[in-house]
């Protein structure tokens, strides 16, 4: 059976991003295949302002932890499947742990496909985000474990495969899936129209479809590494997004001392 592992930094990341994928590998393609999330944090801090300190923390992290619940059942995917790596909201580090802890992860659960969140080409410059997507980058890159998954990255800003759905999905489905976040409303509310628009202008290259989930698929074979070259307009959009002041770590991101160290120690 092939097994996807689904990576996401917060609970509720997937809803939006590979929701009608997800629901066609559960349930369309009739169980054909094994699916897992591995959420890297709880989501613990995911409220706006001051006035909701005293709910952040290990309070709002099992809160959300049963809203995710709630959304995988709608996919059918159970409880045991969804794996959490212990990491804290807003502090998901690139550093030798978090990369090591990745790649035990995968060693363990030797997955056919990943998906993850787009670690270079991003439109959504979150560090919890790109970290989580360069650590499992990093690990297949380097060779740190023995096989090599295909790995897609969502939130690309220059996809290569896209998922068609339905207009009546968003509704059906998409919906269904973020109205399970109750905690994660005072944001998801105002998500609904630009992720019309986007997965609207997704599916205008797709024939046969209106809508799609646009993804991005990253080549680790040495005589297709040319197709993760990305043109250079692609480029100057991503060195924009990642220099935007919100983006400066609070973990130290330069590292490229330590990941000589693991470079080394192989
Ligand atoms: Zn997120």
């Amino acid at each position: 059976m092939t097994k996807i592992i689904l990576f996401q930094a917060h609970p509720d990341d997937l809803e939006h991003k590979c929701g009608h994928l997800m629901h066609y590998l559960a349930i369309k393609s009739k169980k054909k295949y094994d699916i897992k999330i591995a959420s890297m944090t709880k989501g613990e801090f995911g409220l706006p302002g001051p006035q909701y300190d005293k709910f952040k923390g290990e309070f709002l992290a099992k809160i959300r932890t049963r809203e995710l619940f709630n959304a995988e059942k709608i996919h059918e995917i159970a409880t045991e499947n969804i794996d959490f790596l212990g990491y804290i909201d807003g502090f998901v580090p690139f550093n030798n742990d978090f990369i090591n802890k990745i790649a035990e992860y995968l060693k363990n659960e030797k997955p056919d496909i990943i998906f993850a969140p787009e670690a270079i080409y991003s439109w959504y410059y979150h560090m919890d985000h790109i970290n989580t997507g360069r650590a499992v980058f990093y690990v297949i890159y380097n060779k740190m474990i023995d096989f090599t998954p295909i790995l897609y990255f969502y939130t690309s800003l220059y996809p290569n495969f896209s998922f068609g759905f339905k207009k009546k999905d968003i509704k059906t489905l998409t919906y269904k899936l973020i109205d399970c976040h109750k905690t994660q409303q005072w944001l998801l509310r105002y998500t609904m129209l630009p992720y019309r628009l986007f997965s609207r202008f997704a599916g205008r290259k797709l024939p046969g479809w209106k809508y799609a989930e646009p993804y991005r698929r990253v080549y680790f074979n040495k005589k297709n590494l040319y197709k993760n070259k990305q043109p250079l307009i692609v480029r100057i959009f991503s060195h924009f997004f990642s220099s935007l002041p919100w983006t400066k770590a609070k973990y130290p991101q330069n590292v490229m001392l330590d990941l000589k160290d693991i470079k080394g120690k192989k």
